[in-house]
């Protein structure tokens, strides 16, 4: 995700070019934020908040294959909390946790009025398939952040290395 190459450019990466130093082989940030306005204000947002020296001891410590979802979590989690100074990327959560809440509290009315009509009608059965929320809880974030990041950070790009 978001794995923004700063290729062909040969100058330093955005990050670096924000940062003004040197972008060295192997830095760090060289592979997720490109040497254009996009790349540094992203950069900016993640310093603002992180601070770039955290950002980039964050990224060392993770794996390098799950490191472009890092650095789009960083981003969103940065780019909302600019946005939002009170909130940052929490009053997404409370939204969506609001969303949750009602959608719990129609589907038990709902399944109150199923249960209602099935005992009026004894002889008419009748077979209800709810899947396991939990089931694919995880693809689910996944697929969540996603979206949300496209909906709200129409900037940031996307490849999908994994
Ligand atoms: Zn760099």
């Amino acid at each position: 995700m978001m794995v923004v190459r700063a290729e062909g450019s040969g100058g330093p990466c955005g990050a670096c070019r924000f940062l003004r130093r040197k972008c060295v082989e192997g830095c760090i940030f060289a592979p997720y934020f490109v040497s254009d306005h996009l790349g540094t204000s992203h950069l900016a947002a993640v310093h603002k908040v992180f601070g770039a020296s955290n950002a980039s001891k964050i990224l060392f410590n993770i794996p390098p294959h799950k490191r472009p979802d890092a650095v789009v979590s960083l981003c969103y989690e940065a780019l909302s909390r600019v946005s939002d100074p009170v909130y940052g990327c929490v009053s997404h959560i409370f939204n969506l946790q609001q969303q949750v809440d009602n959608l719990q509290a129609e589907l038990a009315y709902t399944f109150k009025l199923a249960k209602l009509a099935h005992s009026q009608q004894e002889q008419t059965s009748f077979e209800l398939d709810i899947r396991d929320p939990q089931e694919d809880k995880d693809d689910d974030l996944q697929r969540l952040a996603r979206e949300l990041v496209a909906k709200y950070f129409p900037g940031l790009q996307f490849s999908f290395s994994d």
